[in-house]
């Protein structure tokens, strides 16, 4: 499935200043996981986002089965 891919770590290639982006989508379980990760990652705050209904159905969290209801990002 390729959803299942997109759900996976997406490593968003290259910000304007070149440092490498990273975007964990999640369950409301894994939620402080994936911010306790990009903090470790990039030392910087983590932006969260809700994702849309239709975004959760075709995404799924980082580390479980579930349908993700996050997106991370640093
Ligand atoms: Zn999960």
């Amino acid at each position: 499935m390729e959803n299942r891919v997109c759900a996976t770590l997406l490593t968003c290639g290259q910000t304007a200043k070149g440092v490498r982006a990273s975007v964990i989508a999640c369950c409301k379980e894994h939620v402080e996981l994936a911010l306790d990760i990009i903090v470790d990652e990039h030392e910087v705050a983590p932006e969260m986002r809700v994702l849309t209904e239709e975004e959760q159905l075709s995404t799924t969290c980082e580390y479980c089965e579930k349908h993700a209801i996050y997106m991370v990002s640093n």
